[in-house]
Parts: structure tokens; sequence; C-alpha cells
């Protein structure tokens, strides 16, 4: 077993992995439903589907990612060839958070396997079902010494993070964010912090409302709204305002059934503590739509809030949940008031037909990644890196990005032989106006 140097290793592991997947899926699908109901087509499309073709395509790419790439010399150099070789890290520790807990518990695992380091994942306690299914095909596809899965809560973190480790991978809340920075500082730990924040969803005058409601309404109801890029509040125009809650209402409607409760369609909240902070949110606000709940099944229904105070509970901190705040604006003012409240967020969307309001709103804000007229879909593009900035987090992953962020990228000057320029050495006498000459040049 030599994963850090043996590429076909990893590869052979990564195809029992693949395997073991693909032969479980139905227990993995079940799991999630029994967790919180995740209904089985996101479980497919947002979960095993996912990492399948997270697998697959890293299985395929492996040889071509793990080649040293040969960039341009510097002329200062001549004669030489430049190359930057890529070095697993050595022992990763990934922690997943509940939400998505079989994709992204997984996805890193994969690309730190694939980069050729050994790796200890701690999936989520809220998602007991899931987690140990995670547990049981781990153990199967790899040797306990190379990949390992660790159970449990805020203990079994802790003693993770009480050892040293190369890398740390982690995504979840804020605030464990700074817990885990700060147990990475001790040893100057390099991470990946994958968080959350108060995503805004901007909707113009000139935006298709009817299609934005019903964009708005996937993104925002996946998963019960317990999705990290979920559109946590709208901002729209004054004017569109009536139309645009018709339309959300409608789409609402459309999608899960007026008994939205008995939809096979619709997930449930994790647990008593969320879903109470949750009903909390809602208890205090002008419902203008849904406003459900029962505790007996953690449910609760698609809920729409006429503009809540930006003090209220609700714009407080990140839902997280099936409550959609419905804030108005009159001009891009009111917009830069809203959002320079909070942190820089995972993602923004904006809804507009025009072009320049915006190309304005994706380039004035700090943000982690977004759409233009859609929600969610940036997620799915292997090509685009995923990550967030400032408090929604650092560092970014997918595709081969993934694979290069559990490297070292270690830069490498092959010199040649066949000539030895005197320029740099000393004595360095009558040498600076030569050398300034060629660095003017260059
Ligand atoms: P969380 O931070 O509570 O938990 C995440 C993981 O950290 C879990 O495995 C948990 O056991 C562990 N943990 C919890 N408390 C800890 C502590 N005190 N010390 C050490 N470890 C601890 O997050 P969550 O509730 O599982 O997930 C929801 C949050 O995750 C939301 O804020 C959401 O936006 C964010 N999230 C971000 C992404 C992303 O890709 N950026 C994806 C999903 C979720």
């Amino acid at each position: 077993m030599d994963y850090k140097n043996d590429i076909k290793y990893r590869k052979e592991t990564l195809k029992k992995l693949l395997f073991n997947i693909q032969k479980n899926e139905d227990l993995i699908v079940k799991a999630l439903y029994d967790d919180f109901k995740k209904p089985e087509f996101e479980a497919v499309l947002t979960e095993t589907n996912y990492v399948i073709s997270e697998l697959k395509s890293t299985i395929k790419n492996i040889d071509k990612w793990v080649k040293p790439t040969r960039v341009f010399p510097s002329l200062l150099n001549f004669p030489s060839t430049d190359f930057i070789y890529k070095e697993p890290y050595g022992e990763v520790l990934v922690i997943a958070p509940w939400n998505y807990p079989f994709q992204l518990a997984l996805c890193p695992l994969i690309s730190a396997v694939a980069a050729g380091n050994k790796v200890v994942l701690k999936p989520s306690e809220l998602t007991p079902n899931t987690s140990a299914i995670i547990a049981k095909i781990i153990e199967k596809s790899f040797h306990i010494n190379h990949a390992e899965v660790v159970q449990g809560g805020i203990e079994a973190s802790d003693k993770l993070l009480a050892k040293r480790w190369d890398y740390i991978f982690f995504t979840g809340s804020v605030l464990v964010g700074k817990i885990i920075a700060r147990a990475a500082a001790e040893h100057l730990t390099p991470i990946t912090l994958e968080l959350g924040g108060k995503n805004p969803c901007i909707i113009d005058q000139t935006a298709n409302l009817k299609l934005a409601a019903k964009r708005i309404v996937w993104g925002k109801f996946i998963n019960a709204g317990q999705t990290c890029i979920a559109p946590d509040y709208i901002l729209v125009q004054k004017d569109m305002k009536i139309k645009f809650i018709t339309y959300l209402i409608e789409e609402i409607i459309l999608a899960y059934g007026k008994k939205i409760k008995n939809s096979p369609d619709y997930a449930r909240i994790i647990n008593s503590k969320n879903w109470v902070r949750l009903t909390g949110m809602i208890a205090s606000e002008k419902v203008i739509f849904g406003g459900e709940s029962d505790a007996s099944d953690f449910y609760i229904s698609p809920t729409l809030i006429d503009e809540p105070g930006l003090e209220s509970p609700v714009m407080k901190e990140e839902i997280f949940g099936p409550i959609l705040p419905i804030l108005i604006y009159e001009s891009e003012n009111d917009i830069d008031v809203v959002i320079n409240k909070y942190e820089k967020p995972l993602a923004l969307y904006v809804f507009s037909d025009n072009d320049s309001f915006a190309k304005k709103m994706i380039t004035r804000y700090s943000f982690g990644g977004g759409c233009i007229n859609d929600t969610v879909a940036h997620f799915t593009n292997k090509r685009l890196p995923f990550g967030g900035v400032g408090h929604s987090g650092m560092g970014a992953y997918h595709g081969k990005l993934s694979f290069d962020i559990f490297s070292h990228h270690k830069a490498i000057v092959k010199k040649g032989n066949w000539l030895d320029l005197p320029m740099r050495y000393a004595p360095y006498q009558n040498k600076l106006k030569a050398i300034k000459r060629v660095l003017d040049w260059m």
C-alpha cells in the first residue's frame, strides 16, 4: 500500500469506492430519507449521483492531474526547464456538515485520496444513518491506514483537532470554522473553510418575474432551505413586489401541491434545535404565505415573510431553512444598505434583463460565487471554483481544483549545465547597468 507514490493504487481504491457506492446507492438514498426525509430525487441528484460523477471524473483525470506541469522558464535562469510537482500533503482531516451529508463528506475525501493523502473523515452526528453507511463504505473500500471514518459529535471533533494534521478541510458554520482555524494555527496547518452566510437575491424591474420565481423557489426550498447557497432573502424592486409574490406562491404550489406536508418532494428540518430556531424566526414576523409547522415531524412549510426589519431574528443570522424574507428597494443605495450590513456572503443572485445592472451587482459586492438569472447553478459546473470569501470561507474546490488544493505545489527549476552566464555572480563591479538593461528588457 503505497498511496503516496503509487498512482495505480490510488486509482484502484477509488474504483473500489465507486463500486461500493453504486452497489449501495439505494441504501444511501434510504439513509438520507431516514435522517431528514430527503426526497429520493434530491438524494440522487445532489448526493449519490454527484459523488459518482466526481469519482468518475477523478479516476479519468488523475494521471493527467498528477503529472508535473511544465511552465515557461524565466530568462534570468537561462538555460532552464521549470516544473510544478504535485506533492501530497500527508494526513488530511475532513470534517463534514449534515445538510448534504454524503456529498460534502465524500467529495473532499475523494480528491484528498486522489492527490495521494491519507484521510480521516468525520461526518456529521446529526445524520446518523448516512454517517453509518459512509463508515461502512469507506471501511470496505480502503485500508484503515489509508482512509478512515471517525463518527461522533463535538467531542470526536475536539479529539481529532488536538492532533497535528497536514491539511484540514472543513465544511460547516462560521462559528465552528473559527474553532477549526484556531486549532489549525497551532501547527500552521493549511485549511479550507467552506462556510455560510446571508445570500442576497436581487430582482430588478427588467427581470422575467415568472421565471425568476420558479428558479428561486427551486433553489430556496430544495432540501427545505437547508442549503449553504440557497437565497437567504429577496431584494425586489418596490413596484415588482406584489406581482413577484403572486408568482412565488404559484410556483411553490406547482412544485409541492396545496398540501405541502404530504409532498414526497419536500424534506424536513434536521432536528428539534433547528426547528425551534426557525419557528422562532417566523413567530414575530408578518407571514405572507406558509408559516405552518409541526414539531412531531420537524416540518416547516415554505414561508414568505413580508419586509422584516434588519434587526429582526430572521435578518440577523443565516436562515438555513425554508423561510424567505422579501425586502424591497427603490434605489441602488437601498441595496447597498442591506447587503453591506452583513459579512461577505457565500452566494449572490441577481435577476435582471439589464446586463449593466447585473454586472454592476456582481462586481460591486464581494461574495463567494453566484448566478445571473438563476440560483445554486454555479455549484454544478466542475470548472468553476466553489468557495467563500471573508466570513463565508477561505479556499475553493471542485473538479481539478479539488485535486490541487490537497497537493502542495512544489516549484522546481532544472538548470542546464551547458551554459553558465556570469552576470549574477559576485564580484558585481560594473554589472549593475547591464543587469538593469536585461531586467528592463524583460
Ligand atoms: P456545524 O459547524 O455545526 O457542524 C459542522 C461539523 O463540525 C460537524 O461535523 C460537527 O460535528 C462539527 N462541529 C460542531 N461543533 C463543533 C465544535 N464546537 N468543535 C469542533 N467541531 C464541531 O455546521 P452544520 O450545522 O453541520 O452545517 C450548517 C452550516 O454549514 C451552515 O452555516 C451552512 O451554511 C454551512 N455549510 C456550508 C457549505 C459550503 O460548502 N460552504 C456547505 C454546507 C453547509
